[in-house]
């Protein structure tokens, strides 16, 4: 990428697997922006359907061996929409700690009754999961609502320990896999397929924006639960439908998910590389276990300075301060993609090394 005129390599963003510049990507766009125009001029149920929207959430289903799926403005949007339509005030929700802030902001909308379990933690899961069915009211729904891939700190949800035993207590699952959709798993279906645990997730909210290379996002499941969604999911009913160009490139991308896997490998081998590289020069990067690779720094000010320092050197990497993650854990998010070369990434880590020690 260029930086104020400067060539620098890019460290920090979710194009994972590269494709947001594919020609084919790039041209599905193009050519539905000449087809359809740049605006759907309305919400998906007033004028904003198209054919295009119909065939991507089929494709999207039919990736992930769902029945049905319904795509949202954004991921910000989907988890706005699809917690609210599935529990309300007398219900409960139980949410990792360290949930993305559309699922904090969803869970606070719905008006359930919120608890927020320690990250990770089956055990203690459990335990709220007892608790809930032994002292809860009849009839009241319990959610269970993950992260597949936690964003700032790169680890994989024990997605198979916590659907089973949601299930076990009759809890519903709801997965949002921004970060595992086209990027985890043999055949790019995610977190769950990675961690063999497809059949526990009830909905499964994925983006468009990061390894598709498009913008926009979906959830996906039941044909029951995309009825429900349509009805029900105020940020899919008052907003305007994904424009064409965003379905088109997103159709392209998961066409290129699903022919090319080694881009998966790539991404994979890449990022096994950087934690590795970063390993040897005594840099901690736990508990990462895939493209998005932390390096805890701490102070807020340190971080932004070793960011500043190395995008001198030519690489760009962000720095996350809080609210994004817990105060005093400020952090370089380093993310890789399958388009990275070794030495890049090499020379990345041990820049950030140096940086770390001056
Ligand atoms: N969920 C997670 C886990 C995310 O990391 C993000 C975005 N970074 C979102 C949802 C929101 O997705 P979008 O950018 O499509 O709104």
């Amino acid at each position: 990428m260029q930086v104020d005129g400067r060539d620098v390599v890019h460290f920090a963003g979710s194009n994972y697997l590269d494709l947001a510049h594919h020609p084919a990507v790039v041209e599905a766009a193009a050519r539905a922006a000449q087809d359809y125009g740049c605006a759907v001029g309305g919400s998906r149920l007033i004028c904003g359907n198209t054919d295009l929207h119909e065939a991507l959430e089929a494709e999207l289903a039919d990736h992930l061996g769902l029945a049905a799926a319904l795509t949202f403005s954004s991921g910000y949007m989907a988890n706005l929409g699809v917690v609210p339509c599935l529990v309300r005030v007398g219900d409960l929700v139980l949410s990792d700690s360290l949930n993305h802030a559309s699922i904090v902001d969803a869970c606070r909308l719905s008006k359930a009754e919120i608890i927020v379990f320690p990250h990770g933690d089956v055990a203690r899961l459990t335990e709220l999961l007892r608790a809930a069915r032994d002292a809860g009211p009849r009839g009241r729904r319990i959610l269970l609502v993950l992260d597949g891939v936690y964003s700032m700190d790169g680890d994989i949800a024990p997605v198979a320990a916590m659907t089973q035993v949601a299930r076990e207590y009759g809890a519903l699952t709801v997965l949002d896999d921004a970060h595992g959709f086209g990027t985890l798993g043999a055949r790019g279906r995610g977190a769950a397929e990675l961690t063999a645990a497809e059949s526990g997730v009830d909905v499964y909210v994925g983006t468009l924006g990061k390894a598709l290379g498009s913008f926009g996002a979906f959830v996906a499941g039941s044909a029951r639960l995309r009825e429900l969604l349509i009805n029900g999911a105020r940020t899919f009913i008052f907003t305007c439908g994904l424009a064409a160009p965003q379905i088109a490139a997103a159709r392209a991308g998961l066409a290129i998910v699903r022919s090319e896997p080694e881009r998966r490998s790539l991404l994979q081998a890449n990022a096994s590389l950087l934690r590795a590289e970063l390993a040897s020069h005594g840099v901690d990067t736990r508990p990462s276990a895939t493209q998005i690779v932390p390096v805890i720094v701490g102070e807020n000010a340190r971080t932004m300075e070793v960011c500043e320092r190395l995008l001198a050197r030519g690489f760009y990497a962000q720095g996350i301060r809080y609210p994004s993650v817990p105060d005093g854990t400020a952090r370089l998010r380093l993310t890789v993609m399958s388009s990275h070369d070794a030495q890049d990434i090499r020379g990345l880590a041990q820049a950030v090394a140096e940086e770390l020690q001056r």
